[in-house]
């Protein structure tokens, strides 16, 4: 392991490149990462209430967090560890290489920093979406619900919920395919601020390493089980890290 006190090595140099983002990465924009003590996503109510078989009974509940994350999001600023992955992504695409980052972010700060190609594993909390499938599909809305009232379709006046994905729902098939396709062709896989207990994310770096890609883990803690096709740890804040290992 790694003391990130130390001189970092420098990751410049990899031309194929796959970034895996969690909520830690987006912390030192003020946002809150799911584990963080009081930051409401843990809360086993929200966590119930949030299922795919259940939530349409608790609209206003949810929209009040969905809401507080909109609100949260859009008043936040990328860090330096987002703007370090969107000026190492616009170099390695100069250098005629490829660039993916996957995120299980739904706070869109690394489409704000200037990463142009993000793969959204969680959907957006800036998208909203009918509860009817047929109806509207999801759209950028900035809309904040009023206390006690869930926002509803623009189109039809049903409820509306965010583009993201429930407990309960699958991920985009043509997502991770995506990511998976870009994992074969890695050089280098970087996980940053996440504690790896979300699937199928925690183990993309399995596919990684099975291609040949260094892989490197950029988190505040080490993981409650260490996996060990981690080449490199960096412990320590991403805003730190990232611009170290990636940037000039
Ligand atoms: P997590 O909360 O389980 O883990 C976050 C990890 O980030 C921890 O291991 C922590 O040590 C690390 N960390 C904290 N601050 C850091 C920093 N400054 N630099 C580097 N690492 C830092 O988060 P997860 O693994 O992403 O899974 C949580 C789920 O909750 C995801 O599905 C995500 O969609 C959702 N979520 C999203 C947001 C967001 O969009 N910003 C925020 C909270 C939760």
């Amino acid at each position: 392991m790694n003391d990130p006190h130390l001189d970092l090595p420098s990751l410049r140099e990899y031309r194929h490149v796959v970034i895996v983002t969690g909520a830690g990465i987006s912390a030192e924009s003020g946002i809150a990462t799911y584990r963080a003590a009081g930051s409401g996503w843990n809360d086993q109510h929200l966590e119930w209430r949030s299922h795919t078989a259940r939530y349409g009974n608790f609209l206003p509940e949810l929209w009040q967090f969905w809401g507080s994350l909109r609100a949260a999001t859009t008043a936040a600023a990328p860090n330096p560890a987002h703007l370090a992955l969107a000026a190492a992504e616009a170099r390695t695409l100069q250098a005629g290489g490829s660039f993916l980052v996957a995120t299980q972010n739904i706070d869109g700060l690394h489409q704000r920093a200037g990463s142009r190609d993000v793969i959204e594993l969680h959907g957006s909390i800036h998208r909203t979406r009918c509860v009817r499938r047929a109806c509207t599909g999801p759209h950028l809305d900035g809309r904040l619900p009023e206390q006690g009232a869930p926002l509803s379709c623009e189109t039809c006046g049903k409820p509306a919920r965010p583009d993201v994905v429930l407990f309960g729902e699958s991920l985009a098939a043509a997502d991770q395919r995506r990511v998976r396709q870009a994992l074969r062709s890695a050089d280098l896989c970087v996980y940053v601020g996440t504690s790896g207990n979300v699937w199928p994310v925690a183990g993309f770096v399995d596919e990684a390493a099975a291609a040949g890609a260094r892989c490197v883990l950029v988190n505040a803690d080490p993981w409650d089980e260490p996996n060990l096709r981690f080449s490199d740890t960096f412990l320590g804040p991403a805003g730190t890290i990232l611009p170290a290992i990636l940037g000039a």
